[in-house]
């Protein structure tokens, strides 16, 4: 069993309810969820849009490869009505984007797959949620 953390992107539709569905799928197709963060809305970064962002990161933990895990989040992405895939890193709006951010801690950098995805250090809104769902759960002593 591998500990993955998968970023969630949407920024058209009924995101919070694509959000919703995307667990869900990933609860059924990937593995255990174990956390996942609060849903933050956030404005589009590198391309300029009208329509602002749903982000979350979500915790699993999954018997699948590398491999077969990224094929099974772009079969759900494209199940949710994604179309269209960035190219030469142009942004434009999408129904949902799932990133494998971490998985364990490999690293793989193969033309299809890099883990840790290259550019989640520079994002606030992917180390953000990244970091409340990594935070140590804390029970205050009065629960
Ligand atoms: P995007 O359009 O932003 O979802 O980018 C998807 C493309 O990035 C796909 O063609 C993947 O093969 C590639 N890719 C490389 N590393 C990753 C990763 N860690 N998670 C998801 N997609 C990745």
């Amino acid at each position: 069993m591998t500990d993955v953390y998968i970023a969630l992107g949407s920024n058209l539709g009924d995101r919070h309810t694509l959000f919703l569905q995307a667990i869900e799928q990933m609860v059924q197709r990937v593995g255990l969820l174990v956390r996942c963060s609060s849903f933050i809305e956030t404005e589009p970064v590198g391309f300029v849009s009208a329509h602002p962002f749903l982000n979350a990161v979500a915790l699993y933990r999954t018997t699948l490869t590398p491999e077969e895990l990224l094929k099974t989040t772009q079969e759900i992405e494209r199940e949710l009505g994604r179309t269209t895939k960035s190219v030469n890193g142009q942004y434009e709006d999408r129904t949902i984007d799932l990133d494998i951010l971490l998985y364990g801690d490999e690293i793989i950098d193969t033309p299809e797959l890099k883990i840790p995805h290259p550019r989640m250090q520079e994002r606030p809104f992917v180390m953000q949620p990244l970091e409340e769902v990594r935070k140590n759960l804390t029970i205050s002593r009065d629960f």
